[in-house]
């Protein structure tokens, strides 16, 4: 087969090791040369397309494809995306252009849900300013930096899915009372669910747990932030986008809040630099569903959903199974695969 002919999967998600040896032996068995372009800061949707003007599949996670980078990519197939959150995916681009798109869902919503706890604690029992304080040589008991209690505090979750759920699973075993706020989500048997405009008068600490979406850009505007009780804390493992980056800052130097625990920013690596100087913020780059076992599993679901669509059989995590139709995914008869044969359990 000429160099041209083999079918390239261009790996763009930084957590997939070159050397791990099971992955690159199934997909190199399925005839798919590797090349690893993994992601370290931002990128461009010019820069993606440049790596995919030869690639049938992609491994990626919040590298920005949208319409020009489908124009540009004439091979492309499937971008298998190594997380849930689809905004850097222009998704009606990638159907109209035959291009399958899948997630890894099921791979790290307990892990997302571990770091939001481990963070909001840190902000509540003040862990990095006691930590910084015995550094300094400071034996400060019972003294300005007295951590507070995170029982029996209201906890508001907004997007009560997947994440949001096993968040509100853990916050009900420490003490706390939780309430949720999901247009998607009528009653739950264990927690309350309130309105918006509720959760943000009731909630000692409010965690963001839904999609970016034009809907939800912003949800935390300065309107919203002055409606929170005064020395709230706000949690944000999901977008950065869905905060007004700025009001959160003169809120948490004037102290209206009292703190926050962010794991994304409204550009990333983070640019405001009073961010990084508050010290009741504790902030982490973006790896809330990061362990060293989910990205294992996260890298192999991914491989799997690469060497299955490219052989034209059944995936688990489609979300747009209506691209599987489009001529890109025609086999050598020239016939597109049966939608329904390839589905399987798609999630649609
Ligand atoms: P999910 O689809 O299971 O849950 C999202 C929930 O948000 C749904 O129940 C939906 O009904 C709800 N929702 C949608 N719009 C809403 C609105 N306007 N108000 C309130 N609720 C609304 O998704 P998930 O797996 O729980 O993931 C949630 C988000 O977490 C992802 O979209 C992603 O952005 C983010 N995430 C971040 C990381 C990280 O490393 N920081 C990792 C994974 C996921």
């Amino acid at each position: 087969m000429a160099e041209n002919d083999r079918q390239l999967c261009v790996v763009t998600w930084p957590g997939y090791e070159p050397d791990d040896r099971e992955t690159r032996s199934l997909i190199e068995a399925a005839g798919v040369e590797v090349e690893f372009r993994p992601k370290v800061g931002p990128r461009t949707p010019d820069d993606v397309a440049s790596m995919m003007e030869r690639a049938s599949a992609a491994i990626a996670s919040t590298d920005p494809f949208d319409q020009t980078v489908f124009l540009r990519a004439p091979r492309l197939r499937v971008i298998a995306r190594t997380g849930v959150g689809l905004d850097s995916i222009d998704l009606d681009a990638a159907t109209r252009a035959g291009v399958v798109v899948t997630r890894t869902t099921g791979a790290h919503e307990e892990t997302v849900a571990e770091h939001t706890v481990a963070l909001l604690l840190a902000v509540i029992r003040r862990v990095l300013e006691n930590d910084a304080s015995v550094r300094r040589g400071e034996w400060d008991r019972a003294g300005t930096l007295t951590p507070w209690s995170l029982q029996n505090q209201c906890v508001g979750i907004i997007g009560l899915g997947r994440i949001g759920t096993a968040v509100a699973q853990r916050l009900l075993g420490l003490g706390c009372e939780v309430i949720a706020c999901d247009p998607y989500v009528r009653s739950n048997n264990t927690i309350e669910i309130v309105t918006l405009d509720e959760l943000f008068l009731r909630s000692d600490v409010v965690s963001l747990h839904v999609p970016l979406t034009p809907e939800t850009q912003t949800l935390v505007n300065a309107h919203r932030i002055r409606s929170m009780r005064r020395g709230a804390i706000l949690v944000n493992m999901s977008r950065g986008e869905l905060v007004d980056e700025a009001a959160l800052v003169d809120a948490l130097v004037s102290g209206h809040l009292r703190g926050a625990a962010l794991d994304v920013f409204e550009q990333e690596p983070p640019a405001r630099p009073q961010l990084l100087e508050l010290p009741n913020v504790v902030l982490s780059p973006h790896i809330a569903g990061f362990t060293q076992e989910s990205i294992r599993t996260l890298t192999a679901q991914a491989v799997r959903s690469v060497i299955n669509i490219l052989a034209g059989r059944a995936t688990p995590g489609i979300v747009n199974p209506e691209a599987l139709i489009h001529p890109r995914h025609a086999g050598d008869g020239g016939a597109a695969p049966s939608v329904t044969s390839l589905l399987g359990d798609a999630d649609v």
